[in-house]
């Protein structure tokens, strides 16, 4: 397809005006393209041919609008740090319309109504970070959004007093971009009932159409929303991944991983690792994660209470740890070669003390799975302490693994086979994505693109970036991020 043949549709005109502001992009100046996304490319069947028309950057950049797209920002509340903040909305992202299930949004597309003191601009940094990103989860298996391209420009910037920087663009798809602070704002609106009643109609439609029908649909859209945070929560904690602003503003509901900000795959294992460097508190530590979640669903149940019997969705939010749980230990077994169809709780502790371990011995917590996948006898499990920086702890656990590993008795090429398939060779860091921003901010932008090869084939060989396979440098690990972009 032709970028001129796409048409786009519009499925949120159907609410009141006072739940989104109909606005134009603001284009940048002299905007140019950095990289676009074959996957999704492929996904909404547009010729790769169209990335090289000039109108292609024109269409991201908000310069030309295509067939049927009417651009808006959609308003939302939200709990930020623990804190009710009413007015929120997509204050620098634009909405463009709807191709097939996904959503188009332009990030850092310019002023909206919702824009508070916020210029709505997305610095190239924090472009370039959530471009890669969103693939390098989907790659994982991650529920995220995705991204369709990134463009640059020359428009100025400013965030930290004296560094000059560029804005650029990302634009964005999801199958959905409504988020638990959507449900708060219509909540508190007049008219709650009404509102809320066609708000959840349109989730359901877009994320949950098996509901359609069901005659408890809006508890059954709760109950959807528990199970996939639920899992999702568990694969975030499986793979290390820390968001770093989980403010219900910024969860999704339809489960995804949503609005890319100071997040970080974690390095040298640490359970309480914070990644954002407002978070003084560490209320968003890679240990809070499942419960804030949880504590955002609680949110959630209040926000529905006129359209939905509330006590039925506090009584399902008790089997959110229970799910969560049984996922996680489901991964994790899965990431040590074992057995899953052993009793569900039987590698706990394992488990439990494998994370005691790494963090005692100072282990990169990715690197360490991959490592043992490659092991093909206990020997050679025994050498995969070489990696860590102090040696006692993870020495003593790995005993523990072997004994384990023997008492299953499988055969090791087969494990190792199983264990290929959820250990990649390649998480993006943090650090990675620095080298490509620096880089990029050099006007060079060969390893935004290399890295997005790599975040899309994280299991595959990149021979001229064997390093990436490596440990974290030191000097570049477990350091926290700001959440000015
Ligand atoms: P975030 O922390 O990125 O999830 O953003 C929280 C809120 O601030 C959202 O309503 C954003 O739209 C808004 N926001 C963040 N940065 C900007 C900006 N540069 N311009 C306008 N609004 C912004
Ligand atoms: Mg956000």
């Amino acid at each position: 397809m032709k970028l001129n043949e796409i048409q786009l549709e519009n499925d949120y005109f159907e609410f009141d005006e006072k739940f989104y502001h109909k606005i134009n992009p603001t284009p940048l100046n002299n905007p140019h393209l950095i990289s676009y996304n074959k996957l999704m490319f492929d996904e909404i069947g547009l010729d790769y041919e169209e990335a090289k028309n000039e109108d292609f950057i024109k269409f991201i950049n908000g310069d030309k609008l295509l067939s049927g797209s009417l651009p808006y920002a959609k308003a939302y509340a939200g709990h930020q740090f623990g804190y009710f903040v009413p007015q929120l909305g997509d204050g620098r992202a634009i909405n463009l319309g709807k191709i097939g299930p996904w959503h188009l949004q332009t990030k850092g597309a310019g002023l909206t109504r919702y824009s508070r003191q916020g210029d709505g601009r997305a610095v190239l940094r924090s472009s370039i970070r959530e471009y890669i990103i969103s693939e390098a989860m989907y790659a994982l298996d991650i529920p995220t959004t995705r991204v369709l391209a990134l463009i640059g420009s020359t428009h100025p910037v400013t965030r930290y007093y004296g560094v000059k920087e560029t804005a650029a663009i990302v634009l964005r798809m999801s199958p959905s971009w409504v988020r638990i602070g959507t449900f708060e704002y219509f909540a508190r609106q007049k008219n709650a009932k009404v509102n809320l009643t066609q708000l959840a109609n349109y989730v359901i439609k877009n994320s949950y159409a098996y509901l359609i029908d069901d005659k408890n649909k809006y508890e059954k859209m709760y109950y959807e929303m528990v199970d996939k945070t639920a899992i999702l929560m568990a694969k975030w904690q499986a793979y290390g991944f820390m968001h770093g602003v989980m403010n219900t503003d910024n969860f999704s509901m339809a489960g995804l991983s949503i609005d890319y900000g100071p997040f970080a795959f974690i390095d040298y294992f640490n359970i309480n690792q914070i990644c954002n460097h407002t978070d003084s508190e560490g209320q968003y530590s890679f240990n809070n994660q499942p419960y804030v979640a949880r504590w955002n669903l609680e949110v959630l149940a209040n926000s529905l209470k006129e359209i939905c019997e509330v006590e039925k969705l506090h009584e399902y939010l008790k089997t959110y740890f229970h799910v969560q749980e049984k996922e996680y230990l489901t991964l994790m077994t899965r990431r040590l070669g074992l057995d899953i169809s052993k009793s569900n709780d039987s590698y706990a502790d394992l488990i439990i003390s494998l994370l005691k371990a790494l963090q005692t011995s100072k282990t990169d917590y990715n690197q360490f799975f991959y490592e043992l996948t490659k092991c093909k006898n206990s020997d050679e499990i025994r050498k995969v302490i070489d990696i860590s920086i102090y040696r006692q702890a993870l020495n003593i656990w790995l005993e523990d693994y072997i004994k384990a590993r023997e008492e299953e008795n499988r055969d090791f090429t087969q494990v190792q086979n199983s264990m290929k398939k959820v250990n990649p060779k390649y998480v993006i860091k943090n650090y990675m994505l620095q080298e490509a921003i620096d880089k990029a901010e050099e006007g060079d932008f060969s390893l935004v693109n290399d890295l997005l090869n790599i975040a899309q084939n994280p299991y595959g060989e990149h021979k001229e970036y064997e390093r990436y396979s490596k440990a974290t440098p030191l000097e570049f690990s477990n350091v926290k991020l700001s959440c000015s972009s």
